[in-house]
């Protein structure tokens, strides 16, 4: 009785879980391009002495440019970006940090799942502690 009650109840702990995976799994599919990284202001002064930039009183430097920095395999990359595709880099922007917030969300989800399909202390088979011989 009680075991089939069990059995039927579509609600449990770990298919809670698994609902709230196939969501994330939805949600990265419908993901725009992304890019890794951050775009920042950068101000430059081109080096002709007459030029405003290098008033030796108020220099107004050339800018602001947009710089995207990233690291890619381990290095640091910096490319400036053309005014023209700097809204299009920013949504690319921020749909990488999307994903990256739906991997975080999905690892801490499959930890969870992890936690009850082999370390809780009613499931069957996996969780058993290795028995002490005496
Ligand atoms: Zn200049």
């Amino acid at each position: 009785m009680l075991y089939s009650i069990a059995v039927m109840n579509t609600n449990t702990p770990l298919e809670r879980l698994e609902r709230k995976i196939t969501a994330i799994k939805q949600k990265l599919l419908a993901l725009e391009p992304m890019h890794p990284g951050s775009v920042s202001r950068q101000y430059q002064v081109c080096g002709n002495p007459a030029c405003k930039c290098m008033h030796p009183k108020k220099p107004r430097k050339h800018g602001p440019y947009r710089k995207l920095s990233y690291v890619y395999r381990g290095k640091p990359v910096c490319r400036f970006v053309r005014a023209a595709c700097v809204d299009a880099m920013n949504e690319r922007l921020a749909a990488y940090k999307k994903f990256r917030s739906l991997m975080d969300q999905w690892i801490e989800l499959s930890i969870q799942r992890g936690m009850i399909e082999f370390f809780a202390p009613n499931t069957k088979g996996t969780d058993r502690k290795p028995r002490q011989s005496k």
